[in-house]
């Protein structure tokens, strides 16, 4: 791997939902792969069947591995789809060669259910990446979001606004956004909701872990996210903690561009039960995850959007106002924008071709 593959964007990659998504994805796939899909549960709105794609490409006692990962935020998995949709291509006409003794492991759809619905969540609610907590002990808490609670489930968006600016007001903005979205376990019809057990998408990743030993592999795991940042930039988000062997390997790997929650230099704030720490349980002192967070609009408008949702799936109903609404979750997670479709597949060429070079180097 020496430079950026330059073959032709395709923006059509970016799929009208989850079912063709699929459909593209698993064309793409070729002989001497190893596929595995699992099924998850409950169906989509047009009767279909979900699962959870993955494939194993490369040598099957590869030292090295990188990871990609797409839809654990079941509506986030249009940009999901298309950045592994165009690696598979690029892979299968040779612009991307992996190099020797590493292989990569792509997951589509780790949280289907919420793709074909247009939700961030799954069935039951659960935020995949605030799912990883011990369940067999005291849930972690979040007093921030017991105080907003009431705010939260205001119908009326300007009572919402000026109860929102009184906490920030208060606590400043790192604390509202941890209230809001730093994750919580004791709400189930609220956003944010880390769940009660491991959920589809957990398992999936704890099966993976399994069944290819990654534990004994140098790992560099992409999670591929939109919704958080400036307007089609990719953020490399990096949740381990400053200082690190990890948090080295992954400047070593990214550059300058890495952010780190627990420093304040990213868009995100840090969270409770990311999907992160089941990897960073396993990972050694060579690996590193890293969330590619592909900004859209701001995050007002990202609260606004999921708490609406969050209203309506609550109170089921008037159906046009549904529609109405799935089409701002779209926008919001997905913008209906050429240009941000061809920024989000550039910059993912440029950060999955760092991770091959970095974990090879
Ligand atoms: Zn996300």
């Amino acid at each position: 791997m020496s430079s950026l593959p330059f073959a032709a964007i395709d923006t059509e990659l970016f799929p009208e939902g989850y079912w063709p998504g699929r459909q593209r994805w698993l064309a793409e796939l070729g002989g001497g792969m190893r596929s595995f899909s699992y099924p998850c549960p409950g169906s989509g709105p047009e009767g279909e069947a979900l699962f959870t794609d993955t494939v194993w490409i490369g040598p099957e006692d590869a030292a090295r591995v990188v990871v990609l990962i797409g839809g654990t935020h079941g509506v986030e998995g249009f940009a999901g789809s298309a950045i592994e949709t165009d690696a598979l291509r690029l892979l299968a006409g040779g612009q991307v060669v992996l190099p020797a003794d590493t292989a990569t492991l792509m997951v589509h759809a780790l949280t289907p259910w919420g793709y074909a619905w247009l939700r961030r969540c799954d069935a039951d609610g659960v935020d995949l990446n605030r799912n990883v907590v011990d369940f067999s002990g005291p849930l972690p808490e979040n007093a921030g979001y017991e105080a907003l609670k009431p705010a939260l489930l205001l119908s009326d968006a300007q009572q919402r606004k000026l109860a929102f600016a009184e906490f920030e007001q208060a606590h400043g903005r790192v604390a509202l956004e941890k209230a809001i979205s730093g994750g919580q376990y004791c709400d189930p019809g609220g956003p944010f909701f880390g769940g009660l057990a491991p959920a589809h998408g957990r398992l999936v990743v704890e099966d993976l872990i399994r069944k290819y030993s990654l534990q004994q592999r140098d790992l560099a795991v992409i999670d591929l996210h939109t919704g958080l940042g400036s307007f089609g930039y990719g953020e490399i988000i990096c949740d381990h903690q400053p200082g690190s062997p990890a948090a080295k390997v992954a400047h070593d790997w990214y550059g300058d561009s890495v952010t780190l929650p627990f420093l304040g230099t990213s868009s995100s704030v840090p969270k409770l039960g990311l999907l992160d720490y089941a990897w960073h349980a396993i990972m050694n002192e060579r690996s590193c995850y890293i969330t590619l967070e592909f900004g859209t609009y701001r995050t007002d408008q990202l609260f606004e959007v999921l708490l609406r949702d969050h209203l309506l799936w609550a109170r089921p109903g008037n159906d046009l106002t549904r529609r109405e609404h799935s089409r701002s979750m779209r926008r919001h997670f997905c913008p209906d924008d050429q240009a941000w479709k061809e920024i989000v597949l550039f910059r993912a060429r440029q950060v999955i071709s760092q991770a091959l070079r970095g974990i090879s180097a």
